[in-house]
């Protein structure tokens, strides 16, 4: 029988860990404030905005709301970062991505302080992961890492195989893998032989981007499986990058979508707004 990564569950214990740490950071004097900037109004990133403020309300940390026009120039974005990034108060800055096409994300990305930089976007704290030295660490892979430890799945010396190579989950992910000792191969578009790969995964993160993409075919029987991925399917329900029901009988774990990753990023969010205090 495989073991269904509860997400939400594990997401809720870090959330209550996080806030006893930031009662006891409060009692010494420290303020935990994070800046969330939203440009337009997408409704998704209006329910990942809303969602970000409901988790900092509940850990004891203050969000500092900005709900800019869609017709937002990219100098008056930039010109919020830069305020952000000289105001004391403000410990982390979150830009809630995507944004509207006239605005070079990544310009916006590489103005925030790399000190304040909660995303773990910035090209500093990307080096950083790199080289393994002290920095931000994007949320998602974050969050996976922490699912992976908490679920008693073993990485080191584990082949892990992720297919994606995003800034924003892909290569992070396979740095992190790295750092814990797992010996990673990276999949993408142009990957040749893809299953033949996937078949050798003990852990094999899907972050394709493309719905129940990954089969069972893809899978070695008692591999681990997280799939990142998040759609909506014709009848509008969420659904992953992997096919849950033909694949899970196949594994020994294997994270559900919804309430396996997702709830994970937030609360790696939250975790990193309190470390840029400690
Ligand atoms: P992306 O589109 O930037 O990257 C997808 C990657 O998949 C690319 O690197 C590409 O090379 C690879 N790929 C595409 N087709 C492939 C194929 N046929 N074979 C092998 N590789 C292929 O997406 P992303 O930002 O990395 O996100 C991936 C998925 O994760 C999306 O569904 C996204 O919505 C989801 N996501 C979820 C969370 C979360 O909190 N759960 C966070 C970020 C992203």
């Amino acid at each position: 029988m495989y073991q269904i990564i509860d997400g939400k569950k594990i997401s809720q214990e870090i959330k209550d860990e996080l806030k006893e740490k930031v009662t006891a950071l409060k009692a010494e004097g420290k303020s935990i404030c994070l800046a969330v900037i939203q440009v337009g109004s997408d409704p998704a990133s209006s329910v990942y905005v809303g969602n970000k403020k409901k988790a900092c309300a509940y850990i004891g940390i203050e969000s500092l709301a900005y709900e800019l026009p869609e017709e937002t120039t990219q100098e008056e974005l930039l010109a919020l970062v830069r305020k952000l990034n000289g105001d004391s108060k403000v410990n982390g800055i979150l830009v809630q991505l995507p944004l509207p096409k006239h605005i070079d994300e990544n310009a916006v990305i590489q103005t925030i302080s790399p000190e304040k930089d909660v995303d773990g976007f910035n090209e500093k704290n990307v080096g950083a992961l790199c080289v393994g030295s002290k920095g931000f660490v994007s949320c998602t892979p974050l969050g996976i890492i922490q699912l992976l430890k908490r679920s008693g799945i073993e990485i080191s010396g584990k082949h892990c195989v992720v297919i994606g190579r995003s800034n924003i989950v892909g290569k992070p992910m396979s740095l992190l893998l790295l750092r814990e000792n797992g010996t990673v191969t990276i999949c993408h578009s142009r990957t040749q032989n893809l299953k033949e790969i996937t078949k050798q995964a003990d852990i094999l993160i899907a972050a394709v981007g493309k719905p129940k993409f990954v089969d069972e075919t893809f899978v070695k029987e008692g591999a681990a499986v997280i799939d990142v991925g998040i759609h909506r399917n014709e009848n509008n329900k969420l659904c992953g990058d992997v096919d849950f029901e033909k694949v899970a009988p196949h594994t020994s774990a294997i994270t559900p979508v919804p309430g396996g990753v997702g709830p994970m990023t937030i609360a790696m969010l939250m975790y990193n707004c309190v470390s840029s205090v400690e």
